[in-house]
């Protein structure tokens, strides 16, 4: 089938130009303003199954998923159903809502880990939550950070990379404290001798590890084996902790997480100590979560001395969302996810071949990305993924975006299909591939 063009983009050129005068950069999120791919963004307005609609009528392909949340698809009947339904009785209350502990139940019986559950807003504040905590169980002051992972937007968790082995991290934004800085270190992924070196230089002052289950947000970089293993059994033998962040694999690398990926193959004991969530567990509404050992999670208040509370903590719109999503998305769910990936990943894959763009494809459960640039070896670190040709990304976006394909405005995001993303889907984004494959070329 030939490949389609969207039409006019008129209609979003004039909100971007207004929300600018308005909003900064006319965004409220920064990569959402296409800074790294230019053109104009996408006032989207309606979302069914696989598809987004934006404001001058243009219908995409979605591999964005609201980056991660709709995992069902868009709008899905029964999400929305059980939505409404909530909201006829009440948008919130302030107050302990049943469901609550329904959707902890249901985390708990994915991540047996999991003894205990806080429910937040955003991912944000999961992962500062769960530093506050190691921080509070530990009594010491120091955090280790992957260069190249992300954790929200916390003032100690943008600290960028420092090269080589443990240095002192840059803040990573203005407005960040010197000495809040000083208290992340930030190693190389994948590489245990970094770490060994960290504990054995500043051991007994290291609260924790954070590290994304399986790094997504440079693009996706599963950890290589032995890796995790190897991280927390260093973490431990310190007395230190290890928070795993599912914020974005959370129920959508597989059914529990990228660590139920990982889990069956390391023997009993060797496991993080705090998990956090976002995104699917909310199901498109704001809410994610900690959780973890029972001993640790009850040092939270009220029963314990470190301090989180939320006026919109467990609010039951956003709870409901999230249930219903985590309900429905069975084996038989996942399983379409994951023919969505790996036919869809290949397809890419073939089409960027067959136009001699040189790629890397890298994948973390259902979860994939595609790297541009000549790489001899398969990337290991964030330095490795700098290096791809993100000129090349920029214009297979643009080609795609025309051929009505809505992909992540930025090179270094994963791509996100869902369990709605059918044969139709799936065609449509081929018939748009060699196209886009040959504007790659061109870059
Ligand atoms: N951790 C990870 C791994 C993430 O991918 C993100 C968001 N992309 C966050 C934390 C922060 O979540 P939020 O944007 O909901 O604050």
């Amino acid at each position: 089938s030939a490949a389609a063009s969207t039409g006019s983009t008129v209609r979003s050129a004039e909100y971007a130009a207004r929300a600018a005068r308005v909003i900064p950069g006319g965004v409220n999120s920064p990569v959402r303003a296409y800074g790294s791919v230019g053109g104009t963004p996408r006032f989207l307005v309606a979302g069914s199954g696989p598809y987004v609609t934006d404001v001058d009528g243009n219908e995409y392909v979605d591999l964005v998923a609201s980056w991660g949340p709709a995992l069902l698809g868009h709008a899905h009947p029964e999400v929305v159903a059980a939505v409404q339904e909530a909201a006829a009785r009440g948008l919130g209350f302030g107050a302990s809502v049943p469901e609550e502990a329904e959707l902890a139940e249901e985390i708990m019986r994915r991540v047996p880990l999991v003894e205990r559950v806080r429910l937040v807003s955003t991912g944000t504040e999961a992962t500062m939550t769960a530093i506050r905590l190691a921080r509070g169980a530990t009594g010491r002051p120091l955090i280790i950070k992957f260069a190249g992972h992300y954790h929200g937007h916390s003032d100690g968790l943008l600290a960028e990379a420092g090269s080589g082995l443990a240095t002192l991290a840059l803040p990573g934004s203005a407005g960040v404290t010197a000495e809040t800085a000083a208290q992340t270190l930030v190693l190389p992924y994948n590489d245990l001798a970094a770490l060994e070196t960290a504990f054995a230089e500043h051991g007994d002052r290291i609260a924790g590890i954070i590290a994304e289950a399986a790094a997504a947000n440079m693009g996706v970089l599963p950890p290589e084996p032995g890796f995790t293993r190897g991280m927390i059994e260093l973490a431990h033998r310190s007395g230190a902790l290890v928070i795993l962040d599912e914020v974005l694999t959370g129920f959508r690398a597989g059914p529990a997480g990228y660590w139920g990926l990982q889990a069956a193959e390391l023997p009993d004991g060797i496991a993080p100590d705090l998990v956090t969530f976002g995104k699917v567990v909310g199901g498109g509404l704001p809410l994610a979560a900690l959780g973890g050992r029972k001993d640790l999670m009850e040092q939270l208040a009220p029963l314990g001395p470190v301090y989180q509370a939320g006026t919109l903590s467990g609010n039951p719109l956003a709870v409901t969302a999230g249930l219903t999503t985590l309900r429905l998305a069975d084996d038989a769910a996942y399983a379409r996810l994951g023919h969505a990936a790996d036919v869809l990943a290949l397809t890419v894959s073939e089409s960027l071949s067959h136009a001699g763009v040189a790629h890397r494809l890298a994948r973390a459960g259902t979860l994939f990305s595609v790297v541009f640039g000549d790489f001899a070896t398969a990337p290991r670190t964030y330095e490795d993924m700098k290096r791809q040709e993100v000129f090349r990304h920029r214009a297979f976006f643009h080609a795609m975006l025309d051929g009505g394909v809505n992909l992540p405005p930025s090179a270094f995001e994963a791509w996100f299909v869902t369990a709605a993303h059918d044969d139709a889907a799936l065609e449509r984004i081929a018939a748009v591939l060699p196209r886009a494959a040959a504007a790659a070329a061109r870059a």
